[in-house]
Parts: C-alpha cells; sequence; structure tokens
C-alpha cells in the first residue's frame, strides 16, 4: 500500500481509537493485514468457545482458518455437509459462546458500529450473549458520521454483499439500493452500537488497509 495512504489510516485509526476508548470499546491497530490472524487468538483464551459472524473480513485476513485450526472450541457454522437444521443449531449456540468474532460494516470517526444484518444472528451475537466480542475492521470502513456509515451499507456493501450471496433482489440487477421488499432482502435489521456497559467486553482490530466491502 502506498506509504501516504498508510499513513491517512493510520492517523484516522488513532483518532477512532480514542473516540473507542470514550465509549468503553477496546481497540488496537495493526498495519498489515497479516497480523490480524495472530493477533486475535492472542485476545482469545484457550479453551474458550468460538462463534463468527459472516464476514469476508475474516476470510480475507486468514482469521476464520485460523480460529479452525486453533486450540479453541470452534462452534464452525461451515462445516462442509451440515444441514439446515445444524446450520441453525450452531447459529443458536454461538449466541452463547465465550467469544464471537465478526466484522464491522462501518466505524464513525466518533467511534460507533453500524452493522446491517439479513439473518440477524450476527448483530445478536455483537449485542448481547457472548462474553466477548471482537471486531475486525479495515480502516476503509471508517465513515465520518452514523448518516455517511448507514449510507456507506445501504448503497455500497449490501449490494455487493447481495451479489455475492446470489440473491434475486433489485441492487443486484442495478447495483443501487431499492429499499426492497424480496424475501432475499440481507437488509432487515440495522444496528448502532453506541457505547458497551463492560469495557472490557468489545474490542475493535482496525487494520491498516482495504478489507471487505
Ligand atoms: S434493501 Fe434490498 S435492494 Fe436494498 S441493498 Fe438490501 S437487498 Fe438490496
Amino acid at each position: 500500500m502506498d506509504d501516504n495512504i498508510k499513513w491517512f489510516y493510520q492517523t484516522k485509526a488513532k483518532m477512532v481509537m480514542e473516540a473507542l476508548k470514550a465509549n468503553r470499546i477496546n481497540s488496537s491497530y495493526l498495519a498489515d493485514a497479516s497480523q490480524v490472524a495472530g493477533h486475535v487468538l492472542g485476545l482469545i483464551a484457550g479453551q474458550a468457545s468460538v462463534a463468527v459472524g459472516g464476514s469476508m473480513t475474516l476470510t480475507e485476513t486468514g482469521l476464520l482458518e485460523a480460529i479452525r485450526q486453533a486450540d479453541v472450541r470452534f462452534i464452525d457454522r461451515y462445516e462442509p455437509g451440515l444441514g439446515s437444521d445444524e446450520t441453525m443449531a450452531r447459529l443458536r449456540a454461538g449466541l452463547d459462546a465465550d467469544v464471537f468474532v465478526s466484522g464491522v460494516n462501518a466505524i464513525t470517526e466518533d467511534g460507533q458500529l453500524v452493522f446491517v444484518d439479513g439473518n440477524c444472528n450476527r448483530v445478536a451475537g455483537i449485542l448481547f450473549g457472548p462474553r466477548k466480542v471482537i471486531l475486525v475492521a479495515g480502516c476503509n470502513k471508517i465513515c465520518a458520521d452514523v448518516t455517511s456509515a448507514i449510507e456507506r451499507v445501504n448503497n455500497y456493501a449490501a449490494p455487493i454483499n447481495a451479489k455475492r450471496l446470489g440473491r434475486k433482489t433489485p441492487c443486484v440487477k442495478t447495483g443501487v439500493c431499492e429499499d426492497c421488499r424480496s424475501p432475499e432482502r440481507i437488509c432487515n435489521a440495522t444496528v448502532i452500537i453506541h457505547k458497551q456497559a463492560d469495557p472490557q467486553r468489545m474490542h475493535v482490530v482496525l487494520v491498516g488497509a482495504d478489507l471487505g466491502y
């Protein structure tokens, strides 16, 4: 990555980390995506039960596979051959995991976290249940405020995710969100984390790279 972009991301991340701290959310900054897997595994105690939310960032950084190989009790929702009943059972079990790991759709400069979810197991686990929540985000997810964060999610991340998932939604044809009524809609809940009550529960790992959508 260009040194000037690296500087920009690091400077933005510093500001966001101070805001997160004021919101009782821990954070750390990594200059490179290759550091993510080792760093996050270091935040997870051995033998913890671990669940993940759907996230391109976890796949791109190798973190998903690293969790699968680690000495933890991984509640693997992606295990090949799972039927729909067992997949749902694992998604529910993930809501009582020791650690929930996910990406973020957008982070505001004042330290708020914005998510749009379809199934809503991801936002459910982030809101309550798992004792610890670790969220990984490239600095491309930083937005000025909640309005621009929601705009980013609705008009950029959601159509691309709908395309990735092969959904039959209007945005997959036009690239534009039409606030559809499709049963295949992936935007069924918008969640904004303003702050945390327990300052030890949530940890955001910011990465000086473009990750996910
Ligand atoms: S609401 Fe519908 S059209 Fe808009 S991004 Fe979500 S799935 Fe696409």
